[in-house]
This record gives structure tokens, C-alpha cells and sequence, in this order.
């Protein structure tokens, strides 16, 4: 079932997105080679908390941190190490999610560390410019489907692959709520979409197969042939006047 949010509900989550924005504001800053993992974990969680909010991910089906960390061929849920540091050349994923008064918000960005080759960087490009494709089709009246196609032609006209085992989701009072939004599939399919619909659209892509496998940590799924992925996320709300980016800024 999928739950309408009321313009107060919308509110919360836009105070949480807007958290998150800042937090990816201040990891444009903290990404760069040498620093760990572990250390962004960590500077994430003291703002979201600075902020009055409480981290979305931290012990989510046992998750253990605040901002899931996923490098080249991870896709998505890394874990923070310590041990683990950014190098020059790297793509770094940071998805990130915050709770304000029992509402959650949810955003992802990827990073490059220091200088990266071009091929990785039409990879970023491509992926958050589907992000934007996708979201400008969250209209009152459309459906879901014309987000997921959107997304799809994208990714695949410039020869990337979008990752099927992951999808984005609602979101409000649960991190993960109905619909699922696949970043694949038929225009003029699924649900009508409607006011007060909250929406977290998320696509993962890769520069090669489209296939994903999970490391024996049991949370990061990391691409099948080691090709490197991308993963750009918005929080969104579709209004009377068309979708409103509520994570603005990541
Ligand atoms: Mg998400």
C-alpha cells in the first residue's frame, strides 16, 4: 500500500533531506585520498546528531553504521573501516539517511577521489543525470513506470548497465516503504502517481554487467565482473506542480 503524505509529514522529511544535503556538502570536502572510511562514518553521524536527527541506517537489520561507504566496484552497503582508506583514482558511493520526528529521509551521491579517468567520469555523469531524468517523470498523473523506463534508456543509451537486484522505494515513516521503484522497466506500467507520494529514487550503475554478488560481510554487493558503479539517490515529494527534491543539494 502506498501512503500519501500530508504537507506537515512532507515537512519532516524535508528537514531530514536537508540534513543529509549538508552532510554531502561537507563530505565534497572530507573526500580525498588518505582518509578512511571509518573517519566519514563518523563525521556524518556527529552532524546528523548535531542536527537533532538520528542516523536512518545505524542498526537497520543490524547495519552497523551511519553512512554506507562503497568504493569502484562495490554497488551499495559497504561498511566503514577503519583500515579502509580512499585512494587517488577511486569512486567513492555515499548513501546516507536520517530520522526527523519518526520521518526518514534518504540521499546518495558518488564522489571521485582525486583525479579520475574520463570513462569513470561520463560513469557519474550518466548516473546522476538519470537520477534527474527520473525524477522530472514524478508527476501527478504519470506512473511509475515512466521512472523506471526514463532511467533505463538513459543508463543503457550511453552504454552503461542498471543494476536489477537493487531498487529505490517510498519512504516516510518506514526507511522502506511501498512502491518499489526499479530503475528498469515500461513506461505506461505501475502505479498512477500521486500528490503526497514520497519517493526515494535511487539508480545504481555499472560499466559492465548488470549482475551483483554480496561479500561474506553480508551487506556489500559488489558487481559480478568487478566493473565499477555508481549510485546517485533523491529523496523526492510529487506535488500539484510536479516532483520537489527533498535531499536538494546531494
Ligand atoms: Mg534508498
Amino acid at each position: 500500500m502506498i501512503v500519501l503524505k500530508s504537507p506537515r509529514e512532507i515537512e519532516l522529511i524535508r528537514a531530514g533531506g536537508g540534513i543529509l544535503a549538508e552532510a554531502i556538502e561537507m563530505l565534497r570536502d572530507l573526500v580525498k585520498p588518505g582518509v578512511s572510511t571509518k573517519e566519514i562514518d563518523l563525521e556524518v553521524e556527529e552532524l546528523i546528531r548535531k542536527r537533532g536527527a538520528r542516523p536512518a541506517f545505524k542498526g537497520y537489520r543490524g547495519f552497523p553504521a551511519t553512512v554506507c561507504v562503497s568504493i569502484n566496484e562495490e554497488v551499495v552497503h559497504g561498511i566503514p573501516a577503519a583500515h579502509r582508506r580512499l585512494q587517488e583514482g577511486d569512486i567513492v558511493g555515499l548513501d546516507l539517511g536520517c530520522i526527523v520526528e519518526g520521518y526518514y529521509a534518504d540521499a546518495a551521491v558518488t564522489l571521485s577521489v582525486g583525479e579520475i579517468a574520463s570513462d569513470v567520469q561520463r560513469l557519474l555523469n550518466v548516473t546522476r543525470e538519470s537520477l534527474g531524468q527520473g525524477i522530472a517523470q514524478a508527476r501527478p498523473g504519470n506512473r511509475l513506470g515512466d521512472i523506471s523506463s526514463t532511467i533505463q534508456r538513459h543508463v543503457e543509451g550511453h552504454g552503461f548497465a542498471v543494476v536489477r537486484a537493487f531498487v529505490g522505494h517510498g519512504i516516510g515513516r518506514a526507511l522502506h516503504e511501498d512502491p518499489q521503484i526499479p530503475n528498469f522497466g515500461e513506461s505506461g506500467r505501475g502505479p498512477i502517481l500521486k500528490v503526497g507520494m514520497c519517493l526515494a529514487i535511487e539508480p545504481m550503475v555499472t560499466m559492465g554487467t548488470w549482475d551483483v554478488r554480496i561479500l561474506d560481510d553480508g551487506w556489500t554487493a559488489v558487481t559480478a565482473d568487478g566493473s565499477l558503479s555508481a549510485h546517485f539517490e533523491h529523496t523526492i515529494a510529487i506535488t500539484e506542480a510536479g516532483p520537489e527534491i527533498l535531499t536538494a543539494g546531494a
